[in-house]
Parts: C-alpha cells; structure tokens; sequence
C-alpha cells in the first residue's frame, strides 16, 4: 500500500488522539498571527527557523513557552481552536482529549474564566458543525512546582465546565518528579476529576512508577523508558494501564530514539501493553495522526490488523463512557473494509 493510499483509507476510518496540545496545534500561519499582533510587525525568516529549531525537550518547551508569549488576549483561543478543527477534521478524529496548560497565560494576567468561556463556546460549535468530541485535560504544569500546580486546579475547579475532565503533568520531567505532585493528584481522583501524567519521556523508569504509586496516574504520557524495565513493562501490561505513545515526538527530543524505526512501541505492543498513537504536538513536530500511523505501518512492522487494534485502543483508553467506546469501536469495526 502506497502512503497516499494508506492515508485516504486511514482518513475515513474514526479515530481518537488522546495525547496533544492545543497550542502546538497552531499552524506557521497561525503563529505568524499570533507573531504580528503582539510585536506590531511581521515574523522574519530567521526568527521563524529559529523558533523552530530544538534538538531535546528543554529547548522544545521554551519554543513552546515562546508561542505561548504570543498570545495577546483569552480571544487569540478562538484561532487555536480553528487550528485544532482544521487538523481533526482532515485526519478524521472524531474523539479528543487534549492539554491545554493556563500557567503561562495566567501569569500574562489572563483571565480563567474567559479562557474557560472561549473553550465552551469553540468546543460547542465544533461539535455541532463537525461531529466530533472534544474534552480537555488542564496540564496543571510540572516546570512552576506543586504550589502552581495545586493553585491550577484549584482554579479548574473554581470554574466547573462539562469539557474539561482532569488534569494531566507535562513540562521539564527532569525538573519536576511527579512525587512532589502527589497532593494534588490525590485530591484530584478524590473530587472525580480523572488524572494522567507525562512519565519517561526524559526521565528513566523511575519516573514511570512514581506516576504510578504516587500519582495513580490513569495514563501514562510517552512511557518510553518503561523499555529499560522488564518489571514496569509486565505491571503495565497486566493493569493494561494505557500509555499515550507519540513516536515522532520522541524521535525529535531524542532520549531513547534517534529514529522512528527503533521506538519501543513495537516491543510494547507486543508485550500486550495497551498503546495508543498520537501526535503529542503535531506543528512543532511536523507530522499528523495519520502519519504516525504510517510510521507503524512503514518502519515499525504493524500489520493492517494491528493497526485497526491501535485504532481502537485509543477508545479504549480514552475516558469515554463504556457504551460509548463500546459504539466508537463498532463504528471502526464497520469502517475496516479491508
Ligand atoms: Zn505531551
């Protein structure tokens, strides 16, 4: 099967992305937007490349923290969104649990609860023109500490909205060990918020089983050093505790993987651990859900079968109800003509 051949089959199968950012959805154009009317004048060539250019997670997050300056008001989130839509629809996502992390706009005096607003109303109207479902997980943020993060939620639940479910931790792992979070994840499960964490991205194993004995994360984000432990693997495995793979995002901050071709997601899959593909954050990466699916089917030796199990694992690690993963996995059952 060609690439084009197995993206247009791929297309019109539904799928869920359940591990990406909603900033790092925004397109060049978009950022060159967002560039213009927070410095007056046009984004340069250099400034572009520059902002573009990262060879490991720090440099990543402070591009990331770069675009996030550009931001001039709560509004410039109905041109995220826009984005966000944009990439849904052409990669035929029809479910999506993505971060999004206030730290910074707070701290640029933004306003919560407008924020908030902005997500209601943009969630809603894509919902109603496009079909597809968007919840939203607050990356409550591991690089400003628990102090931070416990005032995060605290400020989530300050302002109750039906789309944004939980929390997640992203940010410098190094900088942040997920066992000083502990208290705010603790409350978090208790108040019924569900709750993952980024773990072994950057960090080694360990940082995989605090998430798992301190935090009780539900998800794993990445979890690709889990492949340095036979132990961690089989736990996970048998808990079947989903981990949010995103190879292309690992290829570029280059811990474990230089190349796609050697991600430990094969190895995962094999083991029986429930995997699931994303893109983590599909501009600053340039890839799509699509192509990361063709990076399994290409260079990691996934069958079109066990490319439909992945599909499906996303529903099922997702935090749909269980008939409606239950109807989501039908549907995909119903779309696998082949
Ligand atoms: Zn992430």
């Amino acid at each position: 099967m060609t690439k084009s051949e197995f993206k247009t089959f791929l297309k019109a199968v539904p799928k869920a992305e359940i591990h990406i950012h909603i900033e790092a959805v925004i397109s060049l154009a978009g950022v060159k937007k967002l560039y213009k009317n927070r410095f007056g004048k046009e984004m340069s060539k250099e400034e572009q490349v520059a902002l573009f250019s990262y060879d490991d997670l720090n440099g990543f997050i402070q591009a990331f923290l770069k675009i996030q300056d550009m931001y001039v008001s709560e509004d410039d989130f109905n041109l995220v969104f826009k984005e966000l839509e944009k990439y849904l629809v052409s990669n035929g996502i029809t479910y999506c649990e993505a971060f999004f992390a206030p730290s910074a706009f707070i701290k640029k005096g933004f306003n919560y609860a407008k924020m908030v607003e902005i997500f209601h109303k943009q969630i809603k109207r894509i919902k109603e023109k496009d079909g597809i479902t968007i919840k939203l997980l607050m990356d409550v943020s591991r690089t400003f500490g628990c102090e931070n993060a416990m005032k995060n939620y605290e400020m989530l639940k300050s302002v109750p909205c039906e789309d944004i479910i939980g929390i997640g931790l992203g940010g410098a792992e190094a900088k942040g060990p997920a066992k000083d979070f502990a208290p705010v994840y603790e409350l978090a499960l208790k108040e019924g918020y569900k709750a993952v964490a980024h773990a072994g991205e950057d960090v080694g194993p360990e940082s995989i089983w605090d998430s798992i004995n301190y935090l009780h994360a539900q998800r794993i984000g990445h979890g690709i050093t889990a492949i340095q432990d036979e132990k961690l693997m089989k736990q996970i495995a048998d808990t079947q505790l989903p981990l949010e793979v995103c190879i292309t995002s690992n290829t570029f901050t280059k811990k474990i993987v230089q190349e796609a071709s050697q991600h430990p997601i094969r190895q995962f899959y094999d083991k029986g651990m429930l995997v699931t593909v994303n893109t983590d954050d599909p501009v600053f990466f340039k890839t799509t859900l699509l192509d990361e699916f063709w990076i399994c089917y290409k260079c990691l030796n996934f069958t079109m079968d066990e490319i439909k199990q992945l599909v499906k694992n996303a529903y099922t690690a997702s935090f749909l109800s269980d008939s409606a993963k239950k109807k989501a996995i039908t549907a995909v059952n119903k779309a696998w003509t082949i």
